[in-house]
């Protein structure tokens, strides 16, 4: 059996010891630019360097290392073509079998504030890609490797062929990987240099204006899965997720039951997840189509869900359930008890009793989501012909709130207003939202007015059995008139937190202390569509 021979190049060195380790005990031969190399032979492996085969030195500061027929010839040639295998032979040239390169990272260093127009010049990859697209394009004779999430598969089946080859579904999935990232890697240079202002290939400075735009562009997505429909039966959908997730529902989740998830039970898995990690004590959300309809803190998960199911459980049937606690059976047999069907259930874990108590219900879907306190950094939102990104919402409260009323808010109700404030944040504008002893007492979301939010969280309250008086309301935008705030007070409101900033404020505040309540001002506004 013929020795195989690796090429290693990498930019980002974690992990790159083990992985040729691990081939070197396999009988690869090892084969390196530079700094590889140097790393390799540092950790007492047999490595050759790329510029030894070549005959030329890595020169131009490393622009030029591995541009060379010797390189590209051995990555190129088809096996299975004699004219080829003639060629490289009459050449003097050994094929390469295994790729393993990362570029140049030209994500971070654009991303750093005083990153100038040269340092992103250099940080431009040229040799990596020509490499990488070499062996994808040959990928039925060249496992290509981008990935270091690819290592544990690639080094399992080297193991279970003696070292010999990669099976060609691997090799497949690993050249359709080096197109979507050269894509991206490619798209991103074009979307920095197209975002760069004009005029700054002049200057020698860091050049401004970029913001987000490296950070989208390096999203990079794999589909996970085609999707039996999208948010209606007539629209065709698929599901992807970023190659490797830092934050949000996605990060390190894990479906432990039940059927496929939807278009839908996605959108607004994700909605509840975001909501319930927003607290700290242990929490319930309950999500229906994006909006919470039940929001509670207590003192342990099962009272959580108690008390945001009581806030609409006409609503909450049917619905996404989120918790930010492990769940137990507990938990389980009162969502039973309350007969309550439920699509997607997250936590972060559920215990081998709760599962049992589950085991009935196939039907619903478990996930285990590990709770981070990082948020999504972007938002995106498609028009037509073009896209709106945005940093995420995901500030609670900016600095200290302020009381503008001569009635100041006791400590409990400040508690009420905070928690509002916070469900608040996760509500479709316009948002109204009623609390007390840290449950929502009445949801209004996603009118075209404020007045109709209003008034509709007061009519659900009115259906759930449940009294305002007392409450906390939480307004997502100011009040522009006295109006809103007169249909909050009607129902029973005794004190209110909104951001303020409209021009009548002081009109809203002579109203706030006519009525006698406490008002509280944020400072900032949570409009979420
Ligand atoms: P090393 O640290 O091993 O010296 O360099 C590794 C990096 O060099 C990898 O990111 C690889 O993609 C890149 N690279 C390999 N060959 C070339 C080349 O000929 N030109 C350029 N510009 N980069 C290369």
């Amino acid at each position: 059996m013929a020795q195989l021979t690796a090429l290693l190049s990498v930019s980002d060195k974690t992990g790159i010891v083990e992985f040729a380790q691990s081939l070197h005990a396999h009988g690869i031969k090892l084969l390196s630019t530079g700094g590889t190399a140097k790393l390799l032979a540092g950790a007492g492996l047999p490595v050759t360097e790329v510029s030894e085969i070549t005959g030329f030195p890595e020169m131009l500061d490393g622009r030029v290392k591995t541009l060379h027929p010797r390189v590209h010839g051995g990555l190129l040639a088809r096996r299975d073509v004699p004219e080829h295998m003639a060629a490289l032979k009459e050449h003097g040239i050994n094929t390469i079998d295994l790729l393993i390169i990362n570029l140049y990272p030209f994500a971070q260093a654009t991303a750093k504030a005083d990153c100038t127009l040269e340092d992103a010049i250099e940080n431009i990859d040229i040799g990596g890609p020509a490499m990488l697209r070499a062996a994808a394009k040959n990928w039925q004779d060249v496992g290509v490797v981008i990935d270091p999430t690819d290592y544990p598969q690639v080094l399992a089946e080297l193991t279970a062929s003696g070292g010999a080859s990669l099976t060609r579904a691997t090799k497949f999935m690993l050249a359709k990987k080096v197109f979507s990232h050269t894509a991206a890697y490619d798209g991103m240079i074009s979307n920095y240099l197209t975002a760069l202002e004009a005029g700054s290939e002049d200057k020698t400075e860091a050049v401004p204006a970029r913001e987000q735009y490296p950070a989208v562009f390096n999203l990079q997505l794999h589909k996970v899965q085609g999707m039996r429909y999208g948010e209606n039966p007539h629209q065709s959908a698929a599901f992807y997720r970023e190659a490797q997730p830092a934050e949000g529902l996605l990060a390190g989740w894990q479906q432990i039951q039940g059927k496929e998830l939807s278009f839908n039970n996605i959108a607004d898995a994700d909605a509840a997840w975001e909501c319930v990690k927003a607290f700290d004590l242990p929490a319930c959300v309950i999500v229906k189509h994006a909006n919470p309809c039940g929001v509670a803190v207590g003192a342990t998960p099962l009272e959580a869900y108690q008390k945001a199911l009581k806030t609409d459980p006409t609503s909450a049937f049917g619905g996404i359930m989120a918790f930010n606690r492990p769940i137990d059976a507990d938990v389980v047999e009162a969502i039973n008890a309350n007969k309550q069907f439920v699509e997607v259930a997250i936590a972060p874990a559920f215990t081998p009793a709760a599962r049992t108590a589950y085991a009935g219900k196939q039907n619903v879907r478990l996930l285990e989501v590990p709770v981070s306190k990082l948020s999504n950094a972007l938002d995106f939102k498609r028009v037509g012909g073009g896209m709106l990104l945005q940093s995420a919402d995901n500030i609670d409260l900016v600095g200290d709130v302020k009381v503008v009323t001569k009635v100041q808010p006791t400590a409990q109700q400040m508690a009420d207003l905070l928690f509002s404030w916070t469900v608040a944040r996760f509500v479709k504008s316009n948002a109204i939202v009623f609390c007390k002893d840290g449950m929502t007492m009445g949801v209004g979301a996603g009118q075209m007015s404020r007045l109709d939010s209003a008034r509709i969280a007061s009519i659900k309250a009115g259906h759930a059995g449940l009294t305002l008086q007392g409450t906390a309301v939480a307004s997502d935008a100011f009040f522009p008139f006295r109006d809103g705030l007169d249909v909050v007070v009607d129902a029973g409101a005794t004190c209110v937190i909104h951001p303020g900033g409209s021009m009548r404020d002081d009109e809203v505040i002579a109203a706030a202390d006519e009525r006698g309540i406490a008002m509280v001002l944020t400072g900032t506004r949570h409009f979420r569509h």
